[in-house]
Parts: structure tokens; C-alpha cells; sequence
């Protein structure tokens, strides 16, 4: 019975392979559809660029001078360890600007694109890499006008991607596990560098070259985020993204608004000469509590007078509110108080406020509310 016994043992072993052939085949099929189902689980966050230190680059890691946006998207993605396991990320590229030139035409652009892609189900956040210079406004711009509640973080560096400690990379990861996270839903447009998580409305740059450059001075950081793992200290307390009544649904360009320093004994036909350019509106500058010298002041009442013009009292200093009726009544010289936006954000609320026809009686209420 030798031979029958052969087979016997033949088959066996074949069976045996067989078997561990169909476990193995298993294991595989189990590897990848758990690796499948990460991948699906995983939140979807695009990154759309637009340029700045994040993306530059400099002769040497040791040297201050670098050119702004040289760095494209995918170059940046790559460049930061574990951001894979945070996301499914994907990038485009919007702009490849230093954000001194940044414009009503990239922004637009820019709060289009966000609102289509939020539009779908596929895109749960979005992070905007940013030059530092005007990030703060481009945030509150996008704060205004972007209709959702899915995060949209806009992060940048203060240091080129090519210099020694280049902060860009934990920042852009921080930036992504932020819009990745339910808990950031909600909260409008956020500012994130070095670790914080600022609400675009209250940030400023207050620093030309520190790395805790942005701060929100009179309220305070939104939150904060340590190698993605994040938290938040308060809510934001002012209309934004779905409450806001603001819309750039078919607006091609915005009116002129210009901004105005004031100084001691500054030139008194300023105002004149910004109306005379073609401004629609016009935001001072002023000194301490959103003053400026009697000869500005009753430029300002002409200019809505005689041309419609709108003046809105902002501040040189670097934090506080502008109080309407402080000094004098506002409604004497047809004037807005900026409450506690700063010039540039104040320009933004006046543009986009004229864009959509707003007059000068409802305006003090969007500027204490916006
Ligand atoms: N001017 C550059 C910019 O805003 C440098 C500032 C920066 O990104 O840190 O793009």
C-alpha cells in the first residue's frame, strides 16, 4: 500500500499549500482593504497656494533675502513629513505671489474657487499657504464671503522654505489637521502660525520678522495646535461665512477704497486728492482713537457731501477700538467709527459694503457687527 499512501501524502501536502496559498491571498486582500478603508476614512483637505515666504526660496539657509513664491504646491506637500496620514491632500496652484501683491482679482478668484469646492461633498477643508505681509487680509476678505461652515485655515511662514529652521512645513501640517477636524467646523476662516490658531477678523501681522508674528491683541488667540493635535479657547463673535450677508456671486472688481495716514500737521488736501483719483471710499488712518486734524475732518464731510464719498475712522496704533462720537459726533462729518478693525480690514468691509450698495446710515451697525 505503499503507492496509494504516496498519493494520500501528495495530496496532503498539496492541500496544505493550498491552504496556506488561500490564507496568504486573505491576508493580503485584509492588508489592503484595511488600507483602502483608511483612505477612505480619511478627511479631504486641498491646499490651495498662492505664493509668499512659505513658498521661497534663498541663496543660502543663513541668508534673509529669498524671493517669495518659488515653491510650487506639490513641491511644498512633499516636504512635510506624516501630512498624508492627516488628510487626503491634494494642491492647486492659485497664485505664486509675495503677498505685498496680492489683489481684489487673485482674492476673488481665490473665495471663488473656495466656495466651489466646499460646494462638494468630496472637500472637507481647505488650508491657503499665504505670504505673510497681507495674509490677515486676504482671511478676513475670504472670512466675509465664503459660504460654509467646513474650515478653511490660511497658514504661511516667516522664514523661506530654504532657511535654517524654516518654520513653513509644521506650520502647513498644523494647518491641515486643523481643517481636517470636525471641531474647527464652524469657526470662519482661521489664521495658523507657530502653533496658534488665530480668527481672521482680530489677527495682525505685529512683527516684521519673528516667527510669533501674529497675534490678535485685543481678543486673543481662537485656539491653539501642537504637531496637529488641537484645541480651542473661545468662539469667534462676529458674522462671518453663512451669517454674513456679504456676496461676491458675479462681482468682477470692487470700489476704490483708500487708505489714509494720519500724522501731526498732516498735508490737508489729501482726502481731495484720493477723491480726485477716483476713491469711492476712504479709511483714515488716525491717531489714537481715530482721530485726524480739523482741516481732514471737514474734507471728510465734503467729500460725502459733494461726491458720496465715504471716510471711516480707523487707527495707526497698533491695537484698540475706534469709538464713534469720542472727540466729536460722527454724524456731524458723515464719518464711521472702525470699532476694532484696523485699516486694511476696514478697507475690506468698506469695498465690499459699497459693492453691494450699502449707504452710509447702515454702515456704523456693519462695523460694529462684521
Ligand atoms: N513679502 C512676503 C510675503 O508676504 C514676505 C512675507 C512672508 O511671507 O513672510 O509674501
Amino acid at each position: 500500500m505503499i503507492f496509494p499512501k504516496a498519493i494520500e501524502n501528495t495530496n496532503s501536502f498539496i492541500m496544505k499549500l493550498f491552504n496556506i496559498k488561500i490564507k496568504a491571498f486573505l491576508i493580503v486582500v485584509v492588508i489592503t482593504a484595511i488600507g483602502f478603508a483608511q483612505d477612505i476614512d480619511l478627511p479631504n483637505v486641498k491646499i490651495l497656494a498662492t505664493g509668499g515666504t512659505i513658498a521661497g526660496s534663498a541663496a543660502s539657509a543663513t541668508s534673509g533675502s529669498y524671493e517669495a513664491g518659488q515653491i510650487g504646491i506639490q513641491t511644498m506637500i512633499n516636504a512635510v513629513p506624516g501630512i498624508k496620514k492627516l488628510a487626503d491632500v491634494s494642491g492647486e496652484q492659485v497664485a505664486n505671489v509675495g503677498s505685498q501683491d496680492m489683489t481684489v482679482e487673485i482674492w476673488l478668484k481665490l473665495a471663488n474657487r473656495i466656495n466651489e469646492l466646499l460646494a462638494s461633498d468630496d472637500v472637507d477643508g481647505i488650508v491657503v499657504t499665504h505670504g505673510t505681509d497681507t495674509q490677515e487680509e486676504t482671511a478676513y476678505f475670504l472670512s466675509l464671503v465664503v459660504k460654509s461652515d467646513k474650515p478653511v485655515v490660511t497658514t504661511g511662514s516667516m522664514r523661506s522654505s530654504t532657511s535654517i529652521s524654516a518654520e513653513g512645513p509644521l506650520n502647513l501640517y498644523n494647518a491641515v489637521a486643523i481643517a481636517s477636524n470636525p471641531e474647527a467646523k464652524g469657526k470662519g476662516v482661521m489664521v495658523s502660525l507657530n502653533d496658534q490658531i488665530h480668527a481672521a477678523r482680530d489677527v495682525s501681522k505685529m512683527n516684521t520678522t519673528n516667527v510669533n508674528s501674529f497675534q490678535s491683541p485685543i481678543k486673543g488667540m481662537l485656539g491653539g495646535v501642537f504637531y496637529g493635535r488641537l484645541g480651542f479657547f473661545r468662539e469667534p463673535n462676529t458674522k462671518f461665512g453663512n451669517t454674513s450677508k456679504f456676496s461676491i456671486t458675479g462681482v468682477k472688481k470692487l470700489p476704490r477704497v483708500d487708505i489714509i495716514y494720519a500724522y501731526a500737521d498732516m498735508a490737508p488736501d489729501l482726502i481731495d486728492m484720493h477723491v480726485k483719483a477716483g476713491a469711492k471710499g476712504i479709511v483714515i488712518a488716525g491717531v489714537g482713537n481715530g482721530n485726524m486734524t480739523d482741516a481732514i475732518l471737514n474734507a471728510a464731510k465734503k467729500a460725502y457731501e459733494d461726491h458720496g464719498v465715504i471716510v471711516v475712522r480707523s487707527t495707526r496704533a497698533a491695537t484698540g477700538w475706534v469709538l464713534r462720537d469720542n472727540e466729536f459726533k460722527d454724524k456731524d462729518y458723515h464719518t464711521v467709527a472702525s470699532g476694532d478693525l484696523n485699516p486694511a480690514k476696514a478697507r475690506i468691509l468698506l469695498m465690499l459694503a459699497l459693492s453691494m450698495g450699502e449707504k452710509l446710515n447702515d454702515m456704523q451697525e456693519l462695523f460694529y457687527t462684521y
